[in-house]
């Protein structure tokens, strides 16, 4: 076998102590100080340097580890690090070398310096002095240096890569904490890893909790059979595997609340192609579900509420038509009340519809004026009064003095009839309707209230929602499109006014909105 000389020997004991200090721990400093010491003692030398560029691309050189070198006098190295290395001349670098051995009191004769690359990238210098001027660095000594200038460059990339990976991982971190959509990790047994601010929120979980769990426990999406189908048939487990799985459906979050969620499957694989895990993206759409189902009623009902007028307006003009009937002249003019009665409820209909698309286009222009409502209120009273035949009692409570509101007559109207029409149809054992008002401060407070069926508190105030309807016998037997009150609560409110209901099931309704008064505006202009 080769006998290696001695120093031969220890050089290669040497980098392998350093490759192993490189891959068992990433500190940096301590890895280049080991380098730079073995390095002076394999060479001779009585000190050395390792200086690294920055990471931000610049060209300064900053001293990170030196073996017999105190911190304090690594300034004092400043203009060795300045210099271009190759282009200087001997004697400028030996002068150089002598001002910093005056400067430090250090006996500095001679230098070695070479350059640390990794893949061709200059990462910084390693610097190894000697005290005797005599014995000059060698071929040899360069080559050994170059040695250990390859590990610490190995070791200054490793570095810098894992400082990178850690940069990145902090930086996905932070987007899928911040994430408006819930985020969910889960192993390749469906198990959260990651669980971020925004699942919290939605599912009522925190996260120390759902961590380790079975995402089908922690999310659990019914379908409207009530089947838990991340249970009875996760969209991760199908065979063949699907392309991008969604599932949507109802869950049951920890506070109670019933969400209606849409969770989208991003499945991760490994490099053989099986299933590692997934990324879920988890949204809450129970207000467009609702609104969607609304929309899939409303449809339902309008046709419904369409055809009845339209039916009756045909019905009764084929009958006033036939040619074999003799028909009295007071059947003809009460059938062609009706037929004007369905024109005009008709006519309402299409309108209450056309408001609807202005009030969602943002578009509902008032045209307000100084009128009386308890006036108003009078006129549709009676017009009720004639079409109810005795079966209500309608009261007004004004006081004489009420002042005249500004606001638009036409619009305003609408939303009495409204109320009043609701307080009807909703009494189906008849009462007392009151209508009433009071001035306060710059508004008036208006009311209509009834003795009907009344409104349990949790639908108080989705019936004001378009095309709500609360679902009770007597409001399936009400005509209606659930149009009404979000109409007089987008009237009311583009007045700046304000529109609520206090109600007792059993009991009746009592329906308060709130009006400008004229003088108000006067008071703004005179300002
Ligand atoms: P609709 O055309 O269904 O009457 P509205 O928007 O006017 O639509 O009313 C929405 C729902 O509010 C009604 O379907 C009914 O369930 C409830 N509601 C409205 N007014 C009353 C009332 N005075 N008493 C009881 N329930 C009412």
């Amino acid at each position: 076998m080769l006998e290696l000389p001695d120093h031969r020997l220890r050089q290669r004991e040497y980098l392998l102590q350093i490759s192993r200090a490189i891959t068992s721990q990433l500190n940096l400093t301590s890895v280049l100080s080991l380098v730079i010491n073995v390095a002076v003692e394999m060479l001779a030398g009585t000190s050395g340097l390792i200086a690294l560029y920055e990471e931000d691309g610049s060209d300064e050189l900053r001293v990170r580890a030196s073996a017999a070198l105190p911190r304090e006098i690594w300034p004092a190295f400043t203009p060795l690090l300045n210099l271009p290395l190759g282009q200087t001349r001997r004697n400028v670098m030996a002068r150089i070398l002598r001002e910093i051995a005056a400067d430090t009191g250090l006996n500095l004769r001679q230098l070695i310096a070479l350059p640390l690359t990794f893949s061709d990238i200059p990462v910084g210098m390693i610097y190894v002095f000697r005290a005797a001027l005599n014995v000059g660095f060698s071929a040899d000594d360069e080559q050994v240096l170059q040695a250990f200038a390859d590990q610490a460059a190995i070791a200054v990339s490793n570095a810098r890569l894992y400082q990178g990976v850690l940069r990145e991982k902090q930086r996905l971190d932070a987007i899928i904490e911040q994430s408006a959509d819930g985020v969910m990790i889960l192993d390749n047994r469906w198990r959260i890893t990651t669980f971020n601010q925004t699942m919290e929120q939605l599912t009522g979980w925190p996260r120390e909790e759902s961590i380790g769990r079975p995402c089908a426990e922690v999310l659990g999406i019914r379908n409207t059979q009530g089947v838990n189908i991340c249970l009875a048939d996760c969209p991760l487990q199908r065979r063949p595997f699907m392309h991008n799985p969604v599932v949507e459906g109802w869950i049951t979050n920890r506070d109670g609340r019933e969400l209606y969620i849409q969770s989208r499957y991003a499945p991760q694989r490994g490099s053989n192609g099986s299933l590692i895990g997934a990324i879920a993206n988890v949204r809450d759409i129970t207000e467009q579900k609702r609104e969607e189902e609304l929309q899939n009623t409303f449809v339902s009902v309008i046709s419904h509420e369409l055809k009845t007028p339209v039916s009756i307006i045909k019905g009764y003009a084929g009958t006033l038509q036939r040619e074999d009937a003799n028909w009295s002249a007071e059947t003809l003019r009460d059938g062609l009340r009706i037929i004007e009665e369905e024109a005009d409820r008709l006519a309402r209909q299409i309108q209450d519809l056309l408001d609807v698309s202005r009030i969602q286009a943002g578009g509902l222009r008032l045209e307000p004026t100084d009128w009386s409502l308890p006036a108003l209120a009078k006129e549709t009273v009676q017009h009720f009064a004639a079409q109810t035949n005795g079966r209500f009692e309608f009261e007004l409570r004004f006081p004489d003095d009420f002042p005249p509101v500004r606001a638009d007559f036409e619009r305003i109207r609408m939303v009495l009839t409204n109320l009043i029409s609701n307080a009807i149809k909703y009494s189906p054992d008849g009462g007392t309707i009151r209508i009433g008002g009071r001035a306060e401060d710059k508004i008036a407070i208006a009311y209509v209230a009834d003795q009907g069926i009344g409104i349990p508190p949790e639908e108080q105030d989705r019936i004001f929602q378009r095309f709500y309807r609360v679902d009770n016998r007597v409001g399936r037997e009400a005509q209606g499109a659930g149009l009404g009150l979000y109409l007089a609560r987008a009237i009311i409110e583009a007045h700046s006014g304000r529109i609520w209901v206090e109600s007792q099931v059993g009991r009746g309704s009592r329906f308060f909105f709130t009006l400008p008064l004229a003088h108000r505006q006067i008071q703004v202009r005179d300002e």
